[in-house]
């Protein structure tokens, strides 16, 4: 189990999938290229890229984080039962997730809230759960915040173009909306003393990252604002799921310069092990540190 404490926070990730799951020179559309594995050995093998196959090890994971109290869960995977036959590695999932959460120290009953950073669907899966041919919030007495702008906007996405993310939205988003869990967000959103939401559009129109200070500690939930720590040295390589190219750099530079000048702790959701890192500024760019 990968626990972190931030001030009075416990902090673990819920683990869904690790293993080599995307070609990096499909992920990294025209940036990718072999050299950068000599490069970055050092950190990237064997955590964070697979050279037998090509292929990018990326997490897929929440977090939940527990302090003052509350039990918090940031972003929610693919999920159990979903149909995603466009992704063969995410269709009909059967994962002891929720096993894990509970180890971790929560049953579905004892959460709060659920925060998703954005609306793609390896981060809204859990939000429901399979009942009856029916799907009904995994979490009963959570409030589910949504960013409004993604959620319009998936809300009448292509499904020829993005079909899983046209899947994801009936079966784990809509849902929610109808059993009145969810709070539709705009703008800098304060959800309490220890978290604020902020808008960081590119990757989807309605992006967030979500900063966590407790007793002067920070984290930053930055979801897929960066997928793969070769972005912290790299922050204008988009992936190929970024849908508004020059504002998701935008975004990715803010969550650096933030965690750069302010120590937090970086906590993206896909990240291979250590699965976190902090980032120092070094000339005009950056450098993750990890183990710290
Ligand atoms: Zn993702």
């Amino acid at each position: 189990m990968d626990t972190f404490t931030i001030g009075a926070a416990t902090v673990t990730r819920i683990e869904e999938s690790y293993e080599p799951n995307f070609d990096a020179t499909m992920f990294f559309p025209g940036t990718w290229r072999p050299e950068v594995v000599e490069q970055h050995r050092e950190w990237m093998l064997p955590n964070h890229y697979d050279p037998a196959t090509g292929k990018l090890k990326l997490s897929i994971h929440s977090w939940l984080v527990q302090v003052g109290g509350r039990r918090i869960l940031i972003d929610a995977c693919v999920g159990n039962d979903k149909e995603r036959p466009n992704r063969p590695l995410w269709h009909r999932m059967k994962t002891p997730w929720l096993d894990r959460l509970a180890k971790a120290g929560a049953t579905p009953a004892q959460i709060d809230a659920v925060m998703c950073t954005h609306l793609h669907n390896d981060h809204v899966g859990w939000n429901t759960r399979l009942d009856n041919g029916r799907w009904v919030p995994t979490f009963p007495n959570a409030r589910y915040l949504f960013d409004r702008t993604d959620f319009e906007h998936f809300k009448t996405i292509d499904p020829q173009k993005q079909p899983g993310n046209a899947l994801a939205y009936k079966d784990s988003v809509a849902p929610i909306a109808e059993a009145g869990k969810a709070d539709l967000i705009s703008g800098t959103h304060t959800a309490d003393e220890h978290f604020t939401l902020e808008p960081a559009p590119g990757h989807t129109p309605g992006t967030r990252y979500i900063s966590m200070v407790s007793r002067g500690a920070r984290a930053m939930f930055c979801g897929d604002i960066l997928h793969q720590a070769i972005q912290v040295f790299h922050p204008e390589w988009n992936s190929f799921a970024c849908e508004d190219a020059e504002n998701a750099r935008k975004s990715r530079r803010t969550v650096l310069e933030v965690c750069a000048g302010s120590g937090a702790v970086l906590m993206p959701t896909h990240f291979g092990a250590p699965f976190v890192c902090r980032v120092d500024a070094k000339g005009d760019g950056f450098v993750p540190r990890f183990g710290a």
